[in-house]
């Protein structure tokens, strides 16, 4: 049966107390992933997971289903290895598409995985297509070929995408579109059969090393792996490390054949519109647009509870897809959602292990946590069974470090402020950019603003 027909039904939840091998606080991709990759190697280990609502409910089971062969800063993380080490890090990170897909397969997990590549598209102003030429040398310089990023013309992109003012794209092959809930629930399926124990509706209301506790029981384990990304704040001492940041996406409906024949995605290719202000989508199986755009931060991190997004929230996503693809202007939108996702405080993902203590963690993915988690949960494995492998030796795995050396957000309002800062520097940069009036001035010095402020960032 597809897995979405299926009736939402939650799995039990936590009602006694118990005893494991390693205890996962939450049940999204991290979460999923690790529990599969150590069952997968250590059939033996008693797993279970603790869910505060049902598998897939947070960030895994409603992003916009970029299956990326990177991670967030990979290039900074890896910038800084000598070119063998630099070049297996790369390699590693590339073929997450390809070990998510042998993992469905052998799992039989249909998410509609299709690996279509990525389109980094100029398509709205000549800036973006100097910015992502640039970013195509800083690859080369990397060590990165035409087999990993390539420059498409005008001409070359509209065989793949036509939008409306194109100056041309970067394409990567190392990319695959996904169906995330149906990811997020048949991972869920595949740990169980390998004999996971996942609870859910058990919200854990704190963690120490070695335990858990929920209203109605607690886990006593030799591990604790906490993976709940962007509800960091609501379980100390996670919050002062990984902030939650939101993200919204709207669907259409299904749309004809002769409108994606003149608009293209037939292969299941990701796409996005290279402003500093994220602007992204991918063409689902069931030929609708999915269309994500913008973010959000909240004082104090709070997290957003309700997604059901305002008229002015999709009107605004709406009026974005439709200056890209103007034969979309009248597209019925059915569908709206968005979720909560972990930033960490460098920009790019973490996967530690603290021995001592027996606490494993992975997250900070930023937007880009549908292909990190794999690695993520691939990673963790590793360490909690005590290997030394490639993917352990990468620069973002922290070993024998406490969860608590992290690096610190700044208390508010500082956050807020800095948010704030930054994002107006990328509204105004775009604003002006988008504009065939602006003077050349006025653009040099609101593109220098939004670069500089970036660069904060890091
Ligand atoms: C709208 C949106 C679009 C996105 N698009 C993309 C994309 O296209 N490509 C990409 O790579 N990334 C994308 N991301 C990011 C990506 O989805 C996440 O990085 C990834 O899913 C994180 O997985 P996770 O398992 O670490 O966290 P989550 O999926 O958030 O899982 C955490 C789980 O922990 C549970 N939990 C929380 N608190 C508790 C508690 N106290 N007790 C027990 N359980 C708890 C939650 O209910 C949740 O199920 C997007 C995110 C959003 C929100």
């Amino acid at each position: 049966m597809d897995q979405l027909q299926e009736p939402l039904q939650p799995r039990a939840a936590l009602a006694q107390d118990l005893q494991a091998d390693v205890a996962i606080i939450g049940a999204g991709y991290t979460g999923l992933w690790t529990a599969y990759y150590l069952k997968r190697q250590a059939p033996d280990l008693n797993v279970v997971i603790v869910e505060a609502q049902i598998a897939g409910f947070g960030a895994s089971g409603r992003n916009g289903g970029w299956l990326m062969g990177n991670l967030l800063g990979e290039d900074r993380l890896l910038g800084k290895l000598p070119a063998a080490q630099r070049a297996e890090g790369f390699e590693l990170l590339h073929g997450i598409p390809d070990e998510v897909a042998s993992v469905c397969r052998q799992e039989g997990i249909d998410c509609d995985l299709r690996k279509g590549g990525v389109l980094y598209c100029a398509a709205r102003y000549p800036e973006q297509e100097r910015r992502l030429r640039e970013q195509l040398d800083a690859y080369r310089r990397l060590g990165l070929g035409e087999a990993d990023y390539r420059w498409l013309g005008r001409d070359a992109l509209c065989e793949q995408l036509t939008v409306a003012n194109a100056y041309g794209a970067l394409y990567s092959p190392h990319c695959a579109t996904v169906q995330p809930a149906k990811l997020a629930r048949g991972l869920a399926r595949a740990v169980e059969k390998l004999g996971v124990r996942i609870f859910e509706q058990s919200p854990v209301l704190r963690w120490q090393p070695g335990e858990l506790t929920t209203a109605h029981g607690r886990v006593r384990a030799s591990w604790v792996v906490p993976a709940v990304e962007g509800y960091s704040s609501e379980l100390p001492p996670l919050g002062k490390h990984q902030l939650a940041a939101q993200s919204l996406i709207v669907a259409t409906e299904p749309l004809p054949a002769d409108l994606w024949a003149r608009i293209g995605l037939s292969r299941g290719q990701a796409f996005s519109e290279n402003s500093r202000q994220v602007t992204y989508g991918q063409r689902s199986a069931d030929d609708r647009l999915v269309f994500g755009a913008r973010g959000g931060y909240r004082f104090g991190g709070r997290l957003r509870q309700d997604f059901n997004l305002s008229a002015d929230e999709r009107e605004l996503r709406k009026r974005l897809f439709g200056d890209l693809f103007p034969v979309l202007r009248n597209a019925r939108l059915t569908h709206a959602w968005g979720g909560n996702l972990g930033v960490a405080r460098r920009f790019h993902p973490h996967m530690l292990v603290d021995r001592r203590q027996q606490v494993a963690l992975s997250g900070g993915y930023g937007g880009e946590g549908v292909g990190a988690s794999n690695l993520g949960g691939r990673t963790l494995a590793e360490l909690i069974l005590g290997r030394d492998s490639l993917l352990t030796r990468q620069p973002w795995v922290l070993k024998e470090r406490a969860v608590t050396s992290l690096p610190r957000w700044e208390p508010e309002p500082l956050r807020w402020l800095g948010y704030n800062a930054i994002i107006r520097s990328f509204v105004l940069e775009d604003r002006l950019l988008a504009s065939p009036h602006t003077p050349k001035w006025r653009r040099q010095m609101a593109e220098g603003l939004a670069a500089a402020m970036e660069s904060l960032m890091h």
